[in-house]
């Protein structure tokens, strides 16, 4: 961990107001502010670290709200998971961590493995039944949360359901690779074909390696620094292998990881260029709205979009999300207050720290129904899991969707009124 970044924050509590943590509790300890003191303090050998001191970390979001509103540069959440980071590298792993982080995660095929069963769970009917008879109050709370969170899983990956090259549509413009994402292509399968639908629309050929691997974010988020470097190192080699445009992604987490992986491999000038490469699908195809406009049919929706905050914060895209849907005729689009506010999804933190993520999620939920849009859109799964469970209950129902499928409903308006 850099020390200066540290020493950087001058307390002006400019940060506070923006981070959700602080905003729910008014704790100094729960404010980007506390927590950049907190690991100061570690590092000067002034704070023992303590089970309490640890629960005060593991609070934070790592939305990095903190470091679009710090004067000075000073992005807390990135401090606190370094910090973690550097601990568990003197630690180790737990053998749990060990089983999920080294043999499954980097495993594309032994993650779709391990989704079977959730599948057989829902097609076979059982997920109806263990719902009406509630069953579900007997699952240990993390696995009743995360069954909460299922969305009807497609039949197949998208890995296992797309060639390896995707021709262009019409004339062939260039080559872009295509970067799945573990959630995205098992969970989101339709959505990342919307994705391609729209690339190769536009005369792209997408290359989609199918011996790609997890973007390194889990292993990051759980610490494991060894892990994110052999991911970065195995997608490298594979997106290596033939000359690409850019590499798009359409999960805002795994865009924010692959555009660090030339700070995680410092010195390496080939992880800096992949890193320069990658390319959220908002920024390329905002980058070609001259190209898209006339293949858009009109969609008279009225939507809101919800900013991931891997997304906003940590590549700094906002305005190109909500140009494309500019571009869509007959679609009004409201602008969500606090649209870049998390939402409580923040990887695994809806399950490990279920009452903040609940407090966070009910306010933006509020402020979408608020809005009175039909539908709620955004670009992350973790989002999608989070905001589709939210908004399908409770109240007046939101659909949600990525930006992609929405784009894709008006290429298919269109190409419907053209025949
Ligand atoms: S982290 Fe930045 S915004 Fe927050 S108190 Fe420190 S200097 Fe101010
Ligand atoms: S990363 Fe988010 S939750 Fe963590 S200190 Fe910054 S604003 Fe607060």
């Amino acid at each position: 961990m850099n020390y200066e970044d540290l020493i950087n924050c001058m307390r002006c509590g400019m940060c506070l107001p923006h981070c959700p943590t602080y905003k729910e509790t008014f704790h100094e300890t729960a404010s980007p502010r506390g927590r950049v003191a907190l690991v100061r303090k570690i590092q000067e050998g002034e704070l023992e670290v303590s089970e309490r001191l640890l629960e005060f970390l593991a609070l934070c979001l790592d939305c990095q709200a903190c470091a679009t509103a710090c004067p000075c540069g000073v992005n807390a959440g990135e401090l606190v998971a370094e910090f973690k980071c550097e601990r568990k590298t003197r630690e180790g792993l737990s053998f749990m961590e060990q089983l999920i982080l080294r043999r499954l995660v980097p495993h594309p095929d032994r993650l779709e493995r391990a989704v079977i069963p959730a599948r057989l769970y829902q097609r076979s009917g059982l997920q109806r039944v263990v719902r009406r008879l509630g069953l579900l109050k007997m699952m240990p709370r993390p696995l009743e949360r995360m069954e909460g969170l299922l969305p009807t899983l497609p039949p197949r990956s998208l890995r296992q359901s797309l060639q390896e090259i995707t021709p262009a549509q019409g004339e062939e413009r260039g080559t872009v690779g295509f970067f799945l994402g573990c959630v995205m292509s098992l969970v989101f399968a339709e959505a990342s074909f919307a994705t391609v639908r729209l690339l190769t629309a536009l005369g792209y050929r997408v290359v989609t390696p199918r011996d790609q691997v997890c973007c390194g974010a889990p292993q990051m988020l759980a610490g494991d620094s060894v892990g994110l470097r052999e991911a970065a190192h195995r997608n490298l080699a594979v997106f290596g292998r033939q000359p690409l445009e850019s590499v798009v992604t359409d999960c805002g987490g795994c865009g924010a990881e692959l555009k660090k992986y030339g700070h995680h491999l410092a010195g390496s000038s080939s992880a800096a260029a992949f890193s320069a490469q990658v390319r959220d699908i908002a920024e390329l195809l905002a980058g070609q709205s001259e190209r898209l406009r006339p293949l858009l049919g009109p969609l008279p929706l009225t939507v809101t979009y919800h900013d991931p905050c891997h997304i906003a914060h940590c590549q700094g895209i906002r305005r190109q999300p909500r140009e494309l849907l500019q571009l869509i005729p007959g679609l009004q689009l409201i602008e969500l207050p606090d649209a870049d506010t998390c939402c409580g999804s923040a990887g695994t933190y809806n399950i490990a720290q279920p009452a903040m993520a609940d407090k966070v999620l009910a306010r933006k939920v509020a402020s979408i129904r608020n809005t009175g849009a039909e539908i709620l859109v955004t670009a992350n799964p973790g989002c999608l899991l989070q905001l589709k469970a939210a908004l399908a209950t409770g109240g007046r129902q939101v659909q949600v969707l990525h930006l992609t499928e929405v784009l894709a409903l008006s290429l298919d308006a269109r190409q419907t009124r053209a025949a």
